[in-house]
């Protein structure tokens, strides 16, 4: 009979690592409930893929780069009145994803859209899904220097390997001509074929004031609201509310 070590070690050089370590466990288990080969075959291999599956996700999460994590469950619903609970989770089945929907919050300040955008992000990564967050400004200025290096094509190639885009604080400072050139050319590789979520203090109307130019500002509108999920927020800022009840 092989020993665990000798055989953890095949386990291991097939990079079946996780295996690997649980072996002995998963050896005496199979023993002491006496399960048939077919049943033990099975739980060897699903539990490589479930430790496979988790690290894939806290990968993810890492790569998603979320600046701080807000969960949905700690979402006040009962504060911020203008969007329900029912309509956040109809999205959670993630079809918005498999039909290159966006989904939009627009509001002002501390209305809770960033928190729903993250929120969801993080359901949308334990999912299976890969996410990237970013602010619009920080988009803005990557896509720049990637232009500036000649890389602006592989940039946009590198964000649509990701399934869902999150775009916080679109409209909050002006953008020159070249960053506005860049988003729409981003904007244009991610219609209908990845989904956004976008934070936005702007309504549409407004959106030419920052787009510098309504000749940009409505081909992006167009492609941003066409299949998407608009959520316009009211309401008070729940900053302020913490504020004064302190
Ligand atoms: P916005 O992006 O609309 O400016 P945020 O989502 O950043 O606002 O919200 C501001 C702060 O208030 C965050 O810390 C967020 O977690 C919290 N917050 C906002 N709305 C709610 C809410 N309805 N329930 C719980 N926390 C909230
Ligand atoms: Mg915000």
């Amino acid at each position: 009979m092989p020993s665990f070590d000798k055989l953890a070690s095949k386990y291991k050089s097939l990079r079946l690592n996780s295996t690997a370590e649980s072996l002995t466990d998963i050896v005496r288990m199979a023993e002491s409930n006496e399960l048939s080969y077919i049943q033990f075959a099975d739980i060897l291999v699903t539990h490589e893929l479930s430790s496979r599956d988790e690290k894939r996700i806290l990968q993810n999460m890492k790569r998603a780069a979320f600046p701080i994590l807000k969960h949905l469950e700690e979402f006040d619903y009962h504060f911020q009145t203008t969007v329900t609970k029912k309509q956040i989770s109809r999205l959670l089945d993630f079809t918005f994803i498999d039909n290159r929907e966006n989904i939009i919050f627009i509001g002002t300040p501390g209305v809770g859209k960033t928190h729903l955008a993250i929120g969801i992000g993080i359901k949308t990564v334990e999912a299976g899904y890969k996410v990237m967050f970013t602010t619009a400004m920080a988009l803005i200025e990557t896509l720049e220097l990637a232009e500036l290096k000649g890389e602006l094509k592989k940039k946009i190639n590198a964000i649509l390997k990701f399934d869902v885009i999150i775009i916080d604080e679109l409209g909050y400072l002006p953008m020159n001509r070249k960053g506005m050139f860049n988003l729409f050319q981003l904007i244009n590789a991610l219609y209908e074929y990845r989904s956004v979520i976008l934070t936005t203090n702007k309504n549409f109307t407004s959106w030419g004031d920052f787009f510098f130019d309504d000749n940009v500002a409505v081909p992006v509108v167009d492609r941003l609201i066409h299949h998407s999920h608009i959520f316009m927020l009211g309401g008070d800022s729940y900053r302020l509310k913490q504020k004064i009840s302190a």
